[in-house]
């Protein structure tokens, strides 16, 4: 063949010639057709990265293909947040991420990519109750005594958070407003590895999800002083919620939700969500989520439709309260 015939033909088969010189644009290959990735924006070990490792494995079971799991962690998630609004809208680089993805586009004034226009909602996963743990070794036994501690020894004292926008900053601001008092923030570039400086007693109190902190609670590796939830949590029942043991003001949950970036096309986005879906009736998943205190949310919300309005009326929810704080992470 010529040159010329060759090169012809190559161009034909570049525009998707259909008697199969090469293969068809990707669009036309069925879904998926290799592994997919999932970024979770914060440090592997922590809260984010157990529950995002779960949701892969049981998704790729449905898939049929392997869902790796990426940490991308800092910057209270914008870091991860950014890499997946920056890939190809293809499905295969998905983002799981939790409430930070409703105070970011308030907390951040200056990010480069665009925090609610950059992704496509897959569906909500899990909403996570938190604790408020210490060194093991910390002066105070009850919620009552802590917020002593913290009183009188403010600064002095060093809590670990995952960055501004993450959900151990916001229920540390929730906390240290409640009790009126200031602590030296620690960020990390995710709840993990701050609890291995809290395990080694290198800071002094860390709020965070149930994901992270229910197994160290149990085994004693940690002291806890209440769970940030309305009802007790039925892995934990023996710690109260803030209300009993006097701080009503100090409530969070963290929800999680899985995204993909703009543009990504609208069968490839129900096909993930079907898989997320039947990640979350997976009896394995089930039965770990409960032992980390925390279940899937209902079939309903793990829709783009319903993650998306969740989202956006969340964002709502958040803007007041952070332009009222005035403080931003720029
Ligand atoms: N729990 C972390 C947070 O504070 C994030 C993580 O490491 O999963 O948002």
């Amino acid at each position: 063949m010529s040159r010329l015939a060759r090169r012809a033909l190559l161009a034909l088969a570049a525009l998707g010639a259909p008697w199969g010189l090469a293969a068809g644009p990707a669009a036309a290959q069925p879904f998926p057709a290799r592994p997919i990735t999932v970024i979770v924006p914060f440090a592997a070990g922590g809260p984010t990265d157990t529950v995002t490792r779960l949701v892969a494995e049981a998704m790729g079971r449905d898939l049929g293909t392997t869902v790796v799991v990426e940490n991308a962690g800092g910057a209270g998630g914008t870091i991860g947040a950014q890499k997946v609004a920056q890939s190809r809208p293809d499905g295969y680089t998905l983002l799981l991420h939790h409430i930070g993805m409703a105070t970011a586009p308030t907390l951040y004034r200056r990010l480069a990519y665009d925090p609610v226009g950059g992704f496509e909602t897959i569906g909500l996963v899990t909403e996570v109750p938190m604790t408020l743990v210490a060194r093991k070794d910390f002066p105070a036994n009850t919620l009552a005594e802590a917020i002593a501690v913290i009183r009188k020894q403010k600064e002095r004292l060093n809590y670990a958070n995952a960055g501004i926008g993450a959900a151990s900053h916001l229920c540390g601001l929730l906390l240290m407003t409640a009790v009126d008092a200031p602590m030296t923030t620690v960020p990390f570039r995710g709840t993990g590895p701050a609890m291995q400086e809290l395990l080694s007693g290198r800071v002094d109190l860390m709020c965070d999800q149930t994901t992270n902190t229910t197994e160290q609670i149990n085994s004693g590796a940690l002291k806890v002083f209440s769970v940030t939830t309305k009802e007790r949590v039925a892995a934990l029942p023996s710690i109260p919620t803030s209300a009993e043991a006097g701080l009503p003001a100090f409530e969070v949950t963290v929800w999680h939700g899985l995204y993909a970036p703009k543009g990504t096309p609208a069968e490839v986005t129900q096909r993930l969500s079907q898989a997320l879906q039947a990640a979350l009736r997976d009896p394995r998943l089930v039965a770990r989520f409960a032992e980390l205190g925390t279940a899937p949310v209902a079939q309903a919300m793990a829709t783009p439709e319903a993650h998306h309005k969740f989202w956006l009326d969340d964002i709502a929810k958040w803007k007041p309260i952070i332009q009222a704080a005035g403080q931003y992470a720029d």
